[in-house]
C-alpha cells in the first residue's frame, strides 16, 4: 500500500482532516482534504466536524486551528515548522510598541503567536488587512509584526496612518529591484505578480500585488500566458500543475530559484503519515490564551465577510 493510501486510510478510521497551506511541498495535496492560505484555511478549521485536525503548514497556522477548534486534536506534521516572521515579535516587544503608541487600534498579521494575537485587536490574512484596516475607521492603527504589509496596507488607503512594527519575512526579503528588472528583460511578455510581504520598492514595480489566493486567481483568469511569481514557490509548482491539468496553457515562472520556505518545506508524507498515526506533536494552548486570541481570530472573521 503507498503512503498515500496509508494516510487516506487512517484519515477515514480517525475522522481526521489535513489542512494544507500553499506554500507546502506539493505532493502534500494528494492527501489534503483543503489547499489554500491562511485566512481559508482558518475558516476551514472553525467549521469542520472532524475530531483530528492536521495541520500541513507552521507553527503558527496549527496554533489559529487550536484556537478555533479548542475541542479538536489539531497537529502539526513536524513541530520544527516555526516562521521566522511571527518569532520576530513576543508579547513583551508588543506591549513596549503598545506603550510607545498609546490608545491606538492594533492590528496582527495572522503570522503571529497565539500569545500575541491574546494582547491585539483584531487579526488579518494579506487577503484581507486593507478592508480589516479600513472597517476599524480609525485615523491611526498598529500594525504587527509585518512592517511591508503595514506599508502596503497604507499605500491603499491614504487616510489612514499606518504604525509598523519592524518585522518581516526573511524569504520576501530575498527578492530584490534587480530581480524584478531582470525579469522584465527576460521575460517581456510576461506579468509579474508579487506578494505584499515583498519590500515595498518590489510591490511598487509589480504588475500585481496580492495575497496567495489573489495572485493564484489573477493569474487563472487573467488572458496573458506567461506570469513571473514574486513569492513562495509552492504557488508556482501548484499555478503550473493545474495549469498542465486543465490545459491553460500559461507558464508560471518563480522569480528567484531562492524564494523557499524552509520550515513550510519541512512537512514531508512521511510526517504526516506518523503524527496521524501516533498522534504526536499536538498543538496545546492556555485557556485564556484561546479565549483572547479567539476574538481577535473572530473579529477578522466577522468584519472579514
Ligand atoms: S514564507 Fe515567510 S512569513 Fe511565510 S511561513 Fe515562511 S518565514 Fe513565515
Amino acid at each position: 500500500m503507498s503512503l498515500v493510501e496509508k494516510i487516506n486510510n487512517l484519515k477515514k478510521e480517525k475522522n481526521a482532516i489535513i489542512l494544507t497551506h500553499c506554500y507546502q511541498n506539493v505532493e502534500i495535496d494528494e492527501v489534503s482534504d483543503y489547499v489554500g492560505d491562511s485566512l481559508y484555511l482558518s475558516q476551514v478549521a472553525a467549521k469542520t466536524d472532524a475530531d483530528i485536525i492536521v495541520f500541513a503548514g507552521v507553527y503558527f497556522m496549527a496554533q489559529s486551528a487550536k484556537i478555533l477548534s479548542p475541542n479538536k486534536k489539531v497537529l502539526l506534521p513536524n513541530i520544527q515548522s516555526g516562521c521566522a516572521m511571527a518569532d520576530m515579535i513576543d508579547v513583551n516587544s508588543l506591549k513596549n510598541f503598545k506603550a510607545k503608541h498609546p490608545n491606538i487600534p492594533v492590528v496582527c498579521y495572522i503570522n503571529s503567536t497565539a500569545e500575541v494575537k491574546a494582547e491585539c485587536d483584531v487579526c488579518c490574512t494579506s487577503s484581507n488587512a486593507v478592508k480589516i484596516v479600513r472597517s476599524l475607521n480609525a485615523p491611526r492603527v498598529l500594525f504587527a509584526p509585518d512592517t511591508y504589509l503595514g506599508n502596503w496596507v497604507a499605500k491603499e488607503l491614504d487616510n489612514v496612518e499606518v504604525i509598523t512594527f519592524n518585522g518581516f519575512c526573511p524569504i520576501h526579503m530575498r527578492i530584490r529591484v534587480e530581480d524584478m528588472n531582470n525579469a522584465r528583460k527576460q521575460y517581456p511578455n510576461a506579468l509579474i505578480l508579487a506578494h505584499p510581504e515583498c519590500h515595498h520598492d518590489v510591490s511598487n514595480i509589480a504588475d500585481f500585488v496580492g495575497s496567495t489566493k489573489e495572485i493564484m486567481e489573477f493569474a487563472r483568469k487573467s488572458d496573458n500566458k506567461q506570469f513571473v511569481i514574486a513569492t513562495e514557490k509552492g504557488v508556482v509548482d501548484r499555478l503550473n500543475r493545474d495549469s498542465k491539468l486543465y490545459n491553460w496553457g500559461k507558464k508560471f515562472i518563480l522569480i528567484d530559484e531562492n524564494i523557499i520556505c524552509p520550515s513550510m518545506k519541512n512537512n514531508t508524507l512521511e510526517d504526516i503519515y506518523e503524527t496521524l498515526l501516533n498522534e504526536t506533536n499536538e498543538i496545546t494552548l492556555d485557556e485564556e490564551i484561546i479565549k483572547k486570541s479567539r476574538l481577535c481570530i473572530d473579529r477578522m472573521i466577522e468584519l472579514s465577510k
